[in-house]
């Protein structure tokens, strides 16, 4: 059957760079859907298409849907169970130790219950890491949102057993790559260079090498991570990583806080993925990342939240204000990261990332229509004057009213039309409950 929807009206963001008129910003725009794609934008004097479904965009801003690039969803489950620890301890007596009682089911029910929040926010793509992943495949499918899952693993001993199984990842990307419509891609995760030795990196890239899947890994995201690499490989990690080879394959690299001019310059001129996840770096309190000197070398950065153990939300819209105002406020310059660019790197740098930057993060014809529409008939969203500045420092994931993925409504109006709500805050409560103890 046809899908034809028709959102009339609204002012479209559409973050398209061939656009340069009103920063790609269309007043009175009418944006047309026909089955998974946008199939027309048009600004209001052009014949429209009838007999389709109606959604009317008065007082509402039409956005690509955001793109969270580094997240553990299922980590729903640990929010507000272990705050204000330093970062080895919380992961070493804290998350470790829970994670190690992880079941299938609860992955599935803590992936739901992130899937929830981050449709309702406005998050139509998200890159995920974690165990268990086939459960999350699955929740992602019967959701309808799109994301990229990677299976973690590690090479280093441990009594969880499960994280020793590169041969599980693999099986993992080689069942789901490419299902749902092409909304459920895999891809490969290895932890992080503390926790996967060269020798193993080395071994992973070489048994991979056929499945050409984007790596995604965690990157220099605390001090310690990078001085235990110099002490050890007298390298920095993304020296050691860049070494090996690594950024041959396109990378997703998550964190990236201390840097030092030489990786900034290996990062830029490699296209390595970045995702910069402030809120999470704040709250454990590894740094600020050094967000305006990476666009000013050209490096590809994307936003991410990171679990919402160390968040505590996956709200995308607390990432984009915080990056901005973190680089002005840090820089001493109220120049640094403007809305656009900060809104941008929600959507269209996201997209690069994943080397989708021509069918995600942007309203164009032929786009997926992967969007989200914000209500601007509220106090704080009001006047008008600048739809992007609204949306970078004054909205908040509460404003979002309506939420499209491959051209499918998944939430409207409060109700979630492929998800059940209730059913999921009380399984979610129930397996939170059995891990905290
Ligand atoms: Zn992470």
């Amino acid at each position: 059957m046809n899908n034809r929807l028709l959102i009339k009206d609204a002012t479209l963001v559409t973050m398209d760079e061939d656009r340069d008129e009103n920063r790609g910003v269309i007043n009175s725009g009418n944006l047309y859907i026909e089955n998974d794609s946008i199939k027309q934008i048009t600004s209001g004097t052009e014949a429209l298409p009838d007999d389709v479904q109606i959604i009317s965009g008065k007082n509402k801003v039409v956005i690509p849907g955001l793109v969270n690039l580094h997240n553990h969803a299922a980590m729903t489950l640990f929010r507000s169970y272990a705050d204000d620890y330093p970062l080895m301890e919380w992961l070493t007596k804290k998350i470790f130790p829970a994670e190690a009682k992880l079941t299938e089911e609860d992955v599935y029910w803590g992936t739901s219950l992130a899937l929830l929040e981050m449709i309702q926010g406005g998050t139509t793509a998200f890159v995920d890491m974690y165990y268990f992943m086939e459960q999350t495949a699955r929740a992602c499918q019967e959701a309808g949102i799109r994301a990229m899952l990677s299976q973690v693993f590690i090479g280093i001993e441990t009594n969880n057993k499960r994280l020793n199984n590169l041969e599980d990842a693999i099986n993992f990307i080689e069942n789901w790559q490419d299902e749902s419509n092409g909304r459920i891609q895999t891809i490969l995760g290895p932890h992080a260079l503390y926790t996967c030795p060269p020798d193993f990196l080395k071994r992973m890239l070489k048994e991979t090498e056929h499945l050409n899947t984007i790596i995604h890994i965690h990157l220099s995201e605390s001090k310690g991570e990078v001085e235990e690499a110099l002490n050890t490989y007298q390298k920095t990690p993304v020296a050691l990583l860049d070494e090996l080879g690594l950024f041959e394959r396109q990378v997703i690299a998550g964190h990236c806080v201390h840097l030092n001019d030489e990786d900034i310059e290996i990062l830029s001129s490699r296209g390595v993925g970045i995702s910069h996840n402030p809120c999470s770096n704040l709250k454990l309190a590894n740094g600020i990342a050094p967000l305006k000197k990476l666009l000013d070398h050209g490096a590809c950065v994307g936003l991410g939240t990171d679990g919402a153990a160390s968040n505590n939300n996956l709200d995308m819209f607390e990432e984009i204000k915080l990056c901005s105002l973190l680089q002005k406020g840090m820089l001493e310059d109220p120049t640094a990261i403007p809305a656009t660019q900060a809104f941008e790197l929600a959507t269209r740098g996201g997209a690069k990332a994943l080397k989708k930057e021509n069918t995600l993060g942007v309203l164009k014809e032929g786009a997926k229509a992967d969007l989200a529409i914000v209500d601007f008939n509220k106090p704080h969203l009001q006047p008008h004057n600048d739809p992007v500045a609204n949306l970078v420092y004054s909205a908040s994931a509460g404003d979002v009213e309506t939420v499209i993925v491959d051209g499918r409504i998944l939430y409207h109006k409060d109700e979630f039309l492929t998800l059940d709500q209730e059913r999921i805050y009380y399984e979610a409560a129930k397996c939170s409950k059995r891990l905290r103890q």
